[in-house]
């Protein structure tokens, strides 16, 4: 087995050298304090990238198991392999999918909300059956590097603003979902928490 240390190290600069998105530092210290306080057991992750979240969420709490889908091969392929080196895969599975197109029976404590921002909405609706009932969904990149408090006009990419727009529409459904209750944190790229309320 590879040193823990050493691997993080190499899974971040491989993330930067292949502009993969990983969760900022302070995103991820919000995300693991979050699983240690809560006692979480079972975790839901959208959105695997090359599996660097969801090895953090699992060397921070070692009795956590972590289901994590993700639909790009070569991220995948690469989160099988950090996962392996690691000795993670008795504790993570990995599912080579679209999100939108799995079905899962199964409950878990804590769905992390991690793919595509503009389906935020579509995976908060289609994964909200798989919570228990005391479980929280954390969705990340609430902020979204800064833009959603900006003025639209000053945004000048017509698909930039298009994704704004889709996630202050999140951000709104969120805040008046009448079945969940969602408290925003300025932590990383910003983290919103929903509970059934
Ligand atoms: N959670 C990862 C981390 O912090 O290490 C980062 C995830 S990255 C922000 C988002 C990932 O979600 C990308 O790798 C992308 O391919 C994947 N993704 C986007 N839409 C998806 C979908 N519908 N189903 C599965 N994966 C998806």
């Amino acid at each position: 087995m590879v040193e823990v240390h050493a691997k993080i190290k190499e899974m971040k600069n491989y993330a930067k050298e292949n502009n993969v998105p990983i969760m900022m530092d302070e995103g991820i210290n919000f995300l693991t304090n979050f699983i240690i306080k809560h006692k979480t057991k079972n975790i839901l992750e959208i959105g695997t990238a090359i599996g660097y979240s969801a090895i953090m969420m699992a060397i921070a709490s070692p009795t956590v198991t972590i289901t994590s889908i993700e639909k790009d091969h070569e991220r995948y392929l690469e989160a099988v392999k950090n996962i392996k080196e690691l000795g993670l895969e008795n504790r993570i599975t990995l599912l080579y999918k679209d999100a939108l197109g799995v079905e899962l029976d199964e409950l878990f404590d804590m769905i992390f909300i991690d793919g595509a921002k503009a389906k935020d909405l579509a995976f908060f609706e289609k994964f909200s059956k798989n919570l228990t009932e005391n479980g929280y969904i954390i969705t990340d990149n609430i902020n979204f590097h800064g833009y959603i408090a900006k003025d639209e006009k000053e945004i000048k990419s017509k698909n930039l603003r298009g994704l704004v727009k889709k996630i202050k529409l999140y951000i709104d459904y969120l805040k008046e979902n009448k079945d969940f209750k969602t408290i925003f944190y300025d932590a990383g790229d910003g983290i919103a928490v929903s509970t059934k309320v």
